[in-house]
């Protein structure tokens, strides 16, 4: 009989293959004493598992594709260094030989005294260090207890094809995995809006979070069927059922054939509204992406991982050399930087436990961090104005909550624009500036905003997140998200409405514009610019072809006078179904 596990499907697509599941943390190790005879043994053994792990890493980096980011090779070399370093390679054999202790005790004990000493920094960057250590021991104390192949990171094994079983994966894995030809990530916890879920989305791998024991029911190196847009697991699948989601699987591939032929066409609705439809990226490289879809220009680009998996941030020029990589690579179309959105579910290293404070997503993240910590900023507004010397580049500010932040914001680039011009480096003086609407507050006030900004953008995840009090990245307050809740779409349409007033042009970055269950809603309310991970741009532009949004804001007018989510759901299937 076969297992059906559900979950909340947040990135579509089948995939079937075998299962591996991941094991979080560190073993469990227990202290035995070796017999003086048996010392030297013990060593040898300690040693030989150090090389296995170096030749391990070292096959890992060969296999990182050659146009791979910089970070994610040097989060490798990082552990091979470690490997290296005495603190590793010779304490714990002076330990083993003083306590005459197994090589695994040794191993933990050393861990625990370097972790303690981590943990004391004031500095987040070395702190961050910490979960290195982790990850190195953990690889070592596997092969000392023989049970490699199932590691946290899972960035050492043969995960080609293979869905992953976790309880969770960071962003940071999820990019690692990626680039071993993982077939789908199922993970007991996570929500839709999680940046794993957006970065599965963005990878177009299937994905499905919130399998409640996942890890429980299903085993290693079973097959099963991942159907990512139903949110279900299967496993023990008969042979009818196989067949038909081989049969699902390639008429979705049919599908995406058929949309490609969309890519030479404008978006414009049956009504002559011309739409702009751009690309949300992670990494330069996403631009063979965005350009593979004909994207008009990037929306957002999230610097973010270029911070991710590596102990001490970019400089300006290793930021400015990313950044010109994208613009250079969208060939003349206009590139939306974000500045750094670091903090609650976007840590540098992906650890969740120790995003700041108590409630991360309310902290010192974002502009807040950036405004507070100018070390950090400066160098990426420096590489933001140098690289607008070579293309149409925007600059767009995450999580503003008040005006005090945009004018500080506008300050700093107006000292940095004269710095540069003292320096006699070229940089566009008339770098657009815009400010991200994700935050209650900003949405309310977006009149007081839109003067000081050269354009809006909507971000619907943290908008949502905020506006109902549902965080994000938590699983048990998941049924609580509804882009089409009343406050969130009153929101939407008033920022819309504002940018309109101001003349400014107002977008959406945010999941909400890439999702075409709304996208005829947001015509509907007027919204001309949109931004989306470039696996959906096709799917919506098809569906902009074929709408009127004269129609669609006249049929949708009544909405405002709807309080209950049932009624606004109706009228959104309606507009979806004519
Ligand atoms: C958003 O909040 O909608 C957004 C686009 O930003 P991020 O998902 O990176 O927080
Ligand atoms: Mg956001």
């Amino acid at each position: 009989m076969s297992l059906v596990l559900s979950g909340i499907g947040v990135s579509r697509g089948i995939a079937i293959g075998k299962a591996y599941l991941l094991q979080r943390g560190l073993p469990e190790v227990t202290e035995y004493t070796i017999p003086r005879t048996q010392i030297k043994d013990e060593v040898g053994r300690f040693m030989q598992a150090l090389d296995m792990a170096r030749q391990q890493l070292k096959a890992i980096r060969n296999q990182i594709p050659a146009e791979t980011s910089a970070d994610i090779a040097s989060f490798i070399d990082t552990h091979l260094l470690m490997l290296k370093d005495s603190a590793l390679a010779e304490v714990p054999i002076n330990l083993i030989r003083s306590r005459k202790c197994n090589a695994e005790w040794a191993l933990k004990l050393q861990r625990d005294a370097l972790v303690n000493v981590f943990e004391q920094m004031e500095d987040p960057y070395l702190r961050t260090r910490k979960d290195d250590v982790d990850h190195v021991v953990n690889r070592i104390q596997r092969i000392l207890m023989n049970q490699e192949g199932h590691s946290q990171d899972g960035d050492g094994m043969p995960l080609k094809g293979r869905i992953i079983v976790a309880d969770d994966i960071t962003p940071a894995d999820a990019v690692l995995m990626q680039h071993q030809g993982i077939a789908a990530f199922v993970t007991e916890h996570g929500g839709p809006l999680s940046h794993t879920a957006i970065i599965a989305r963005n990878l177009r791998i299937p994905a499905i979070v919130g399998v409640r024991h996942a890890r429980r029911y299903l085993n290693d190196d079973e097959e099963l069927i991942v159907d990512g847009r139903q949110g279900v697991v299967l496993a023990l699948a008969d042979d009818s059922m196989l067949r038909h989601y081989r049969r699902v699987q390639s008429d979705e591939r049919r599908y995406q054939t058929q949309l490609g032929k969309l890519k030479g066409e404008p978006a414009i609705t049956r009504d002559g509204r011309v739409i702009s439809l751009q690309a949300n990226i992670e990494l330069p490289d996403d631009v063979h992406a965005a350009r593979r879809v004909a994207a008009a220009g990037i929306g957002l680009y999230r610097t973010e991982s270029l911070f991710m998996n590596r102990s001490a941030p970019p400089d300006e020029e290793e930021q400015l050399q990313a950044y010109l990589t994208v613009v250079h690579g969208m060939r003349g179309a206009p590139v939306t930087i974000r500045t750094l959105d670091l903090g609650a579910d976007k840590q540098i290293d992906g650890d969740r436990e120790r995003a700041l404070g108590s409630n991360p997503a309310l902290g010192l993240r974002a502009i807040r961090l950036c405004l507070k910590d100018l070390t950090l900023f400066r160098p990426q507004l420096r590489a933001i104005l140098r690289a607008s010397a070579e293309g149409p580049v925007r600059m767009m500010v995450p999580m503003l909550s008040n005006l005090q932040e945009v004018m500080q914001v506008l300050q700093l680039v107006d000292e940095i624009k004269q710095e540069l011009s003292r320096q006699g480096v070229d940089f566009d003086p008339r770098l657009p500036v815009g400010g991200m609407i994700e935050v209650p507050a900003a949405a309310i006030i977006a009149q007081f905003f839109a003067p000081h900004l050269d354009f809006m953008s909507i971000g619907t995840n943290d908008l949502i997140q905020y506006t109902l009090a549902i965080d994000r990245v938590e699983d048990d307050v998941n049924y609580l998200y509804d882009p089409l809740h009343p406050a969130v779409l009153h929101l939407i349409r008033h920022v819309i409405a504002t940018g309109r007033d101001a003349g400014i042009p107002v977008s959406m970055c945010g999941e909400m514009a890439g999702d075409t269950r709304y996208t005829r809603l947001l015509l509907a309310f007027g919204l001309t610019d949109f931004s989306m991970q470039p696996a959906t741009l096709l799917e919506v532009k098809s569906i902009i072809n074929a709408s009127h949004a004269g129609e669609l804001s006249i049929a949708a007018a009544e909405l405002s006078h709807f309080g209950h989510a049932e009624d606004i759901h109706r009228l959104v299937a309606a507009l979806n179904r004519d």
